[in-house]
This record gives C-alpha cells, structure tokens and sequence, in this order.
C-alpha cells in the first residue's frame, strides 16, 4: 500500500487536515480531509484575535480524524504543516499554556510602533535586511505588544520561560509535547527579524523591536526532521518533515520552483508570489522580498504583492449591491456584454494593497452613462482582478524579476473561466489552473515527503491536465483598456486624498 503523508493546513479561517497518498512515480492523491472553522475575535477596532488554544485542539481534532478515516497513523510516513503567516502566538515555556490569544496578521494595534519606527528612519535598514517594510503586518511589533501584555513578559522571555513563533512554530511546540521549539525558514521571513540572506536572526533587529532573542524558535528548512510528534498524539510518533507560511507552500504545490515561474491565489484578497532564483532581489517598487523556499540541495527567493479585494469584490456584488445572487452569476453576467462600456471598478474596500500601499484609499467606480446597468458593475469588479494583477506584474518587471513563464493561479475565484481569461489577455501571459485546487496543503505533504526523503524532487508530479488561457486580445485593446483602469485608480486616490 502506498505510504500516506499528513499534511495540516491552518489557515485564517479555517484548520484542515488533508491525507495525501504518495504513489511510486512520486505523485499525491488526497484521500481523506477533515476541516474546522476558526473563531474570529475582534476586540477593538483594528484588532484581529484567535485563541490560540482553539487553533492547537482543531489541529489535533482534524489530524487525529483524517488519520483514522485513512486507516491509523501506522499507515502514515510523515506530516507537513503550512499555516497563515505573521500570526504571533505567545505561550509558556513549562506548560505549553497559552500566554494570550494569538495576534493575526490583519490587526492593526502595533500601527504606532512601527510608524515610529519609520519616522525614526529605520526603514531603510529593516527592509535592507529582511525584505520587508515596517507595517504592523509582521509579527516583530506583535511579539513585543505581547510581552508587554504578559505579566513580567519580557523578562521571563529572556529567561526562556516563555515561548514567541508564528503558528507553524506553536503547533510543532504543541505537536512534540513542548520538546521542539522550532520554526521554519519562510515563517520566520515574515517577522521582520530574519536576515533574508543568511536566514538566521538578527540581534539588531531583536533589540529594534525589544523581543528576545531567547524566547523565538529555531530557524530550519522547510524540509527535513524538524520534530517528531509526543506518543500521545496519535499513539505512535510521527515525524514532522515539512513546514512552510501558506503562500510559500502553494507555490511549491504548484511546483513554481523555478525563476520566472509565479503563482497567485485569488480568494477574497489575491497573494502573488514569483520565484525570482537563487539570491534575493531587493524590491524598489514597493512590493516585498522574501523566501520561495529552502531545503538542504536548493533554495529559491520571491517578491510578493498582495491585493486586498478580490473575491470580496465578488462577495461585494452579492451581499452589498444585491446584483447577483451566487458568485458563479457573475461569469455569465460579464461574458453577457459586449465591452465594459468604460466602466472601471477599483475595489479599495480596505484600502489598495501592493504596489500602492494606499492603506486610507477607498473604491471607485467610474466611467458610468444612463447605459450602464448591473452587469457593467459585475464586469468592472471581475476586470479589475486582471488589472491588479497586472499592475504586480509590472512591479515585478521593474524590480528586474526574471520575466514571467505562465502564472499558476488557484483559489475561488479561478472557478470563473471568463476572469481567467480576461487576466491572461490582460497580463500577456499564458495562465494555468491545476486539476488539484488544494495547493497549500499539497505543498506541504510535497515538503514532509521530500524532507522524509521519500521522494528526491519537490517537481509535481500530479498528472491531471490543467485548465489553460493564453493571451488572445489585440494589444491596442489591451492598452486601451489599461489606460481606462490607470485613470480609475488615480481618481480613487483623489477621492479619498
Ligand atoms: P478564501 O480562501 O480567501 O476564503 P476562496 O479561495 O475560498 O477564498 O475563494 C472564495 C472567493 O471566491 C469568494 O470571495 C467568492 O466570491 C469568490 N468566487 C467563488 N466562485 C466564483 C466565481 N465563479 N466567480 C467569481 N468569484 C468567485
């Protein structure tokens, strides 16, 4: 029987356990999956919580049901975890209890510390060495409010009485019975106290943020053994072989190993992430530097763009405006017109993420005549996931990122072939949607197998066909149109200027 691996997701809003059988030829086939809601705890405006003892039991509940609806854990060879970055958990060194709740990376809290530190000038260095900008997205001015919060935090921290790590490193603490305090290399790259080029932290920094350097996991690959799991768990250990931030772990799931090779998801907001090769590229067009992924034999670093609406423009249409009723509506809706009549949408819900980091924006919709109706606003808000990606793609240019091959997209939002289309016509370039939608988890299972060393590549080798769209539309058109969305974004950066 072909061995199984475990591979845990845990994401924002959700944990999911998801067994993949692993044949032969080196390819996977889920065969059993289990999935639990997250809560959503929103204290204050502007902050974002999670329990992180709800997360450790939904990650041992799905485990412990995806093992034995796939036959026991004998059946098993290893696991893999992937898990929403940035995310700070907080927890005591002895008893593994958890400190207090989880701090996610959409809160807002630490927004003064880290303005401060811009204003101090200290951007230029952080970004020098971590790739990343100040913004209260990364976990280091989390971890620092944190030991604020806890009773004589800071100080039971350097003693190393208390734990800090994003989630891979709470549920591997977790996992092995607090025997591993451990993170891998592409978790810690979001916290803004990685050196991205020799991947170890950095003092400097760890005095920048006031968070010491005792309470944080150590830095490993994202392949290899990383921990074992306590007996208890599921009654027979299980080594832990993989771990890598969710983004990261999708783009090997896609198997988007090489430079030039990019992948982007587009669920209610949209995450590109292009491998740029084997040294990090510095981003001067606002977008952010970080790591691909790292085993023993190769590494490969990455610029991202994130955009903040995508499916939520989507969702906007259905539960704001009441034009449709299901999101699926929206593709007939759209392929029903002729052109989008100069009607341009930009989504800035919450802002206008990279490469505007326009956090006070707003949306727009302009263009519009007594001819427009339901469906040009259906249109508009399905083309501007094109235009947005494509205004990441030439950031990606100006940073001298290798030139793109295809762009392999998954998440909800693929389902619609008229988008997809649309974003190939629009971006120029060939987009590809795998068979297997659950790339994160299938990164993950790729990175506990090749770190268990039972299979000698991270390439794909899933062989179900991908749906394809390659760029058809005139180029004049294009240009035309990209005018059209260019003067839309600027007259949403007017309106709210
Ligand atoms: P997330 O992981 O962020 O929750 P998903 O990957 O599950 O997101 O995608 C959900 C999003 O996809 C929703 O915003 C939904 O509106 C959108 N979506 C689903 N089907 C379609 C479709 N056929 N056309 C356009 N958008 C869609």
């Amino acid at each position: 029987m072909d061995p199984l691996i475990l591979s845990l997701d845990q994401g924002t809003t959700s944990t999911r356990a998801v067994a993949f059988a692993l044949s032969p030829d080196g390819a996977l086939t889920p065969v059993a999956t289990r999935q639990l809601e997250l809560t959503q705890h929103y204290p204050e405006p502007g902050w974002v919580e999670h329990d992180s003892a709800e997360i450790r039991d939904a990650a041992l509940q799905t485990c412990r049901e995806v093992v034995d609806a796939a036959g026991g854990v004998t059946r098993f060879a290893a696991m893999g975890i992937t898990n929403q970055r940035e995310t700070a958990v907080i927890w005591d060194a002895a008893t593994g209890a958890p400190l207090h709740r989880a701090i996610v990376w959409q809160d807002r809290r630490t927004a003064e510390t880290t303005r401060s530190l811009a204003a101090d000038g200290h951007e230029p260095a952080v970004q020098g060495a971590t790739g990343l900008i100040l913004d209260p997205y990364f976990s280091a001015s989390k971890f620092a409010w944190l030991l604020d919060a806890v009773p004589d935090g800071r100080a039971r921290a350097a003693r190393g009485e208390v734990r800090l790590g994003t989630v891979d490193a709470w549920l591997i603490d977790r996992l092995s019975g607090g025997r591993s305090h451990v993170t891998d290399a592409t978790n810690a790259a979001r916290t803004s106290l990685m050196d991205l080029r020799t991947l170890a932290w950095r003092e400097d920094l760890a005095g920048l943020f006031d968070v010491p350097l005792a309470a944080l996991p150590e830095i490993r690959p994202c392949a290899g053994p990383l921990a074992e799991t306590a007996r208890e768990i599921f009654g027979r250990p299980l080594p832990i072989t993989g771990a890598a931030g969710d983004q990261q772990a999708a783009l090997v799931g896609h198997g988007a190993l090489a430079p030039g090779d990019a992948k982007i998801t587009y669920g209610t907001g949209a995450f590109l992430v292009a491998n740029v090769g084997t040294t990090p590229v510095a981003s001067g067009a606002r977008l952010l530097a970080t790591l691909g992924y790292v085993v023993d034999s190769a590494r490969a670093w990455a610029l991202e763009g994130s955009i903040f609406s995508a499916g939520s423009a989507i969702q906007w249409l259905r539960d704001g405006l009441g034009v449709i009723n299901e999101s699926r509506q929206s593709e007939a809706l759209a392929r029903g017109l002729q052109d989008n009549g100069g009607v341009y949408l930009v989504p800035g819900f919450t802002g206008l993420g990279a490469p505007w980091w326009a956090p006070d924006a707003r949306g727009a919709v302009i263009g519009l005549t007594r001819d427009s109706g339901p469906a040009h606003f259906v249109r508009a808000a399905l083309e501007s996931l094109a235009y947005q990606t494509r205004d990441l793609l030439d950031a990606l240019a100006r940073d001298g990122a290798p030139p793109l091959r295809v762009l392999k997209v998954d998440g909800g939002v693929t389902a619609n072939a008229w988008a997809m289309q649309f974003v190939a016509d629009i971006c120029g370039v060939t987009v590809e949607r795998p068979a297997y939608q659950e790339m994160t988890a299938l990164g993950a299972a790729r990175l506990a197998a090749f770190g268990a060393g039972l299979i000698d590549t991270l390439a794909a080798r899933e062989t179900a066909a991908p749906a394809c769209w390659r760029p058809q539309m005139d180029p004049a058109e294009r240009e035309r149109l990209l005018g059209g969305w260019r003067a839309a974004v600027r007259a949403a950066m007017i309106a709210t200027a």
